[in-house]
């Protein structure tokens, strides 16, 4: 029943960040403490042995000078000086048998009769004798010296005051570690409880955000500069960027709605009249054909609006090839032909022969379509279109110029959008779809179309495409 929350505890960021803060506080204190244990331990080892190094040599010259009495005669004086005989001595023959030894009562843990069985060459320089007792740590620490009447003189001391010193020195550091793991957990709960307030903060906005589904709200944000406020920011920036989004499909919703309102209205206002005409087979007829003229400009549009959001989205189609440029350009203006004509408008291609670009052929020629269709409808009898093409670096750049009505300044940012149709354009046909058709199809293109405007010259559609 416990387990449960707690399972969810071990999972947040919070215990995580405390259990690797105390972790690595512990793990830091063990390591010092480790490395303060070896050096005082190697220190201690190094100042008895370089006692019992000094202590071997005065040995060593008391018994050039009067043997083994003169030895003893020394032990005898430093006991009585000291009160305890300091360190161990002995002297063997040359086969390693006890000749003498100090039989202080001191040395009573080890079995010094085990040396004669320790074999000593002539490098030996140190011999080691464990205590009797299997349990205790202390070891007998002996230098040899090869005397020079071949017999072998040796000097050492017990390792107990050294161990009995890092045992106190262990058991002081067993005190403090407690302290140092409640430290460590409680700098770590801390830490992390500080670091994850401002995370708390943000999940509190956000839950209340996707429970009320409010996107005017906001996280709040520091202003500390860090990585959180940074996240803060972005949080905030796609909140506005959705809701734009957002308002932009409701906007598009709602024209789309508006616009189909008109047609469908009146699809059924013909469809009342016919259904009273029902004696007058020629009524009845013409109003059939005006009924399949207008289904079919909803169609139209409900198929552009959608093959805008496939090339937006990036689900369109695209069979993409190599397309000579010069072809697809006489190609669309030989199906405007007649329309030109029809207006009086004189419409020019050039492009060099060999340009050529990866495209899918059927959406291009829609693109360029939408553009000559519209010049030549913004153009008065008369006038000129010049559709062109050059190459530029990587890309290749055509243009369709026409001597036109131009856009109004205040209308160029907003030709792009859907359902968007300039003041002066309402007198044409047309649904307000086709720029953007075009630039969704460029962009699913890797390309970019751009307008350039002259007052009373006219429009300058530009399009740029990757070779
Ligand atoms: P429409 O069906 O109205 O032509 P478009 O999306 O093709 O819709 O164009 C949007 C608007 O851009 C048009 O209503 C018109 O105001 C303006 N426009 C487009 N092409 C030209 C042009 N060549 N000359 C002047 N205005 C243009």
């Amino acid at each position: 029943m416990f387990l449960k929350p707690l399972n969810r505890i071990r999972k947040t960021l919070g215990f995580r960040l405390t259990a690797w803060y105390s972790g690595l506080f512990t793990l830091s204190t063990l390591a010092l403490f480790g490395t303060a244990y070896m050096l005082l331990s190697s220190s201690l080892q190094r100042r008895d042995r370089e006692a019992i190094q000094l202590k071997l040599k005065e040995y060593a010259a008391e018994y050039q000078l009067g043997g083994r009495e003169a030895i003893a005669r020394k032990i005898a004086f430093e006991t009585t000086q000291m009160g305890k005989a300091r360190f161990f001595v002995r002297v063997a023959g040359p086969d390693n048998q006890t000749l003498f030894f100090t039989s202080a009562k001191q040395w009573k843990d080890f079995d010094v009769v085990q040396l004669e069985k320790i074999s000593v060459s002539a490098t030996t320089q140190w011999v080691y004798l464990p205590a009797k007792d299997e349990d205790e740590d202390d070891i007998l620490e002996i230098a040899v010296f090869h005397l020079p009447d071949g017999a072998l003189l040796q000097v050492g001391t017990s390792t107990e005051g050294r161990e009995d010193l890092l045992e106190e020195f262990g058991g002081a550091f067993a005190g403090v570690m407690i302290p140092v793991v409640v430290i460590g957990l409680a700098g770590g709960s801390f830490l992390a409880f500080r670091a994850l307030r401002p995370l708390r903060g943000l999940i509190t906005s956000l839950q209340s955000i996707v429970a009320t589904g409010n996107l005017t709200a906001r996280v709040p944000v520091a202003d500390t500069g860090d990585e959180l406020d940074e996240l803060g920011l972005l949080f905030n920036g796609l909140l506005a960027k959705i809701g734009l989004l957002i308002t932009g499909m409701q906007n598009s919703l709602d024209n789309v709605a508006h616009d189909l309102r008109t047609p469908m209205t009146r699809l059924r206002g013909i469809a009342e009249i016919a259904l009273q005409a029902e004696e007058r087979a020629d009524l009845l007829r013409e109003a059939l054909g005006t009924c399949v003229e207008e289904s079919e400009r909803i169609l139209a549009m409900v198929n552009t609006l959608m093959d805008i959001s496939e090339a937006e989205t990036g689900t369109m189609h695209l069979d993409v090839h190599p397309v000579n440029v010069l072809a697809l350009l006489e190609n669309v203006v030989e199906l405007y032909r007649y329309v030109a004509e029809d207006k009086g408008i004189a419409v020019s291609v050039s492009a060099r022969l060999e340009l050529a670009i990866s495209a899918d052929r059927n959406r291009m020629q829609q693109v360029l379509a939408n553009l000559l269709d519209n010049a030549l409808k913004y153009t008065p009898r008369g006038g000129s279109v010049e559709v062109a093409a050059s190459a530029l670096g990587p890309q290749v750049i055509i243009t369709v110029t026409d001597t036109g009505i131009g856009i109004p300044a205040e209308e160029l940012a907003k030709i792009w959008d859907r359902l968007y149709r300039g003041d002066k354009s309402r007198s044409q046909r047309g649904l307000g779809l086709g720029l953007s058709l075009v630039k969704a199809i460029v962009q699913a293109h890797q390309g970019q179309v751009e307008v350039s405007n002259e007052i009373g010259q006219g429009a300058q559609f530009i399009l740029h495409l990757p070779v």
